[in-house]
């Protein structure tokens, strides 16, 4: 089960270790990018952290719903729509349900992937944070508890795989086959995200 305060400690946490990894994050987006990827994240999670902690909360759905509209409006890179999305359809799939079982956390992840997919206009294999979201949505279905669940292996390996495949979305398709070789920032965002999770659940 899943509870507003999970919630809460779980976008503490992966502010936590975002504002830990913002030069990192900015270290990959200089390669395949515009070098603000840390940046991004960091000042978007900052901000999601003020409107958490300004507030009480009822449902997990609420704090899903004020870390997106947070992360929409706070992040002017590609990352901040995305992101966000991803935690709007989540808040939406899981609306009206307190603590969310495992069952509707799985169903949220797996809106969450679709609402990303379609905000992206993307797909899986194309060196996205959806080659990481996609597989965790996969190895929560597989699964029927949270304990039990491999999601962080899991996302640890496809964030590492992101470095076989070329990109064909985002500024890293501009540079083509010289993106072979390199991790996707939004991947390793999305690893990290996932990491935070298996802290608060596990
Ligand atoms: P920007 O590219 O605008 O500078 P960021 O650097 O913050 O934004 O985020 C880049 C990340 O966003 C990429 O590493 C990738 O994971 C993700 N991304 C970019 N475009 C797309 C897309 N069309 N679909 C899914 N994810 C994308
Ligand atoms: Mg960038
Ligand atoms: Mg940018």
């Amino acid at each position: 089960e899943f509870r507003v305060e999970d919630a809460i400690q779980w976008f503490t946490k992966v502010n936590d270790k975002i504002q830990e990894n913002k030069e990192y994050l900015t270290s990959l987006d200089q390669v395949i990018g515009d070098s603000d990827h840390g940046i991004n994240m960091a000042r978007g999670f900052q901000e999601v952290m003020s409107k958490l902690s300004a507030q009480e909360y009822e449902e997990v759905a609420d704090v899903l719903k004020d870390v997106a509209m947070t992360l929409i409006s706070k992040v002017g890179g590609a990352s901040g729509p995305l992101f966000g999305t991803a935690f709007l359809k989540f808040s939406q799939a899981v609306k009206g349900i307190n603590p969310v079982e495992y069952p509707s956390f799985t169903n949220g992840l797996e809106e969450a992937l679709q609402g990303v997919m379609q905000r992206g206009k993307a797909t899986l294999g194309e060196k996205t944070m959806i080659d990481v979201w996609s597989p965790v949505a996969d190895a929560f279905q597989s699964a029927d508890n949270f304990e039990e669940n491999p999601f962080v292996e899991v996302a640890k390996r496809a964030t590492e795989n992101t470095k076989d495949i070329i990109a064909t979305k985002g500024r890293a398709a501009y540079f083509k086959e010289k993106s072979i070789g390199h991790i996707d920032p939004g991947a390793a965002s999305t690893y990290i995200i996932f990491e935070a999770l298996a802290e608060v659940i596990k």
